[in-house]
């Protein structure tokens, strides 16, 4: 998909700047932080980015990838999240020597059988190793 067939089927705005986010995560296959994309945009963007992350994780367009690291990450979601609500349940993979974290879509959490009383609204199954490129 394109930035632009992605804002249209999330009944977005487009604007440059939302093509040009989206397309940033486009090109990269693992979860992006603030300072990742700010690298890659001018200065005077940087003050609208951080509502323009808000806007695509409420709308379904990317998660927040959550790799047990303090850094707050997101990463494109499949396709079939929506303003109503994410079905992003895979685990995410967190590269020790490198420090990115993946979107492994293929690996969900199990099930899991909580004490009596308690009631789980999310999981967040996290592998900690080596990426692909590191572990070589
Ligand atoms: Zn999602
Ligand atoms: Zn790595
Ligand atoms: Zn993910």
């Amino acid at each position: 998909m394109s930035p632009i067939e992605l804002l249209n089927t999330h009944h977005l705005r487009k604007t440059q700047f939302r093509e040009k986010v989206l397309d940033i995560f486009l090109r990269h296959d693992r979860a992006l932080s603030h300072r990742d994309i700010e690298s890659q945009i001018s200065e005077a963007d940087r003050i609208t980015l951080y509502r323009t992350l808000r806007t695509f994780e409420e709308k379904g367009l990317i998660h927040k990838a959550i790799d047990g690291s303090d850094k707050l990450k997101y990463a494109l979601c499949a396709g079939h999240c929506d303003v109503h609500a994410h079905h992003d349940h895979h685990a995410h993979f967190h590269c020790a020597s490198c420090g990115q974290t993946f979107c492994i879509d293929e690996v969900q959490p199990p099930g899991i059988q909580t004490p009596p009383g308690f009631v789980v609204e999310s999981t967040h199954l996290i592998f900690n190793g080596r990426c692909a490129l590191c572990a070589n």
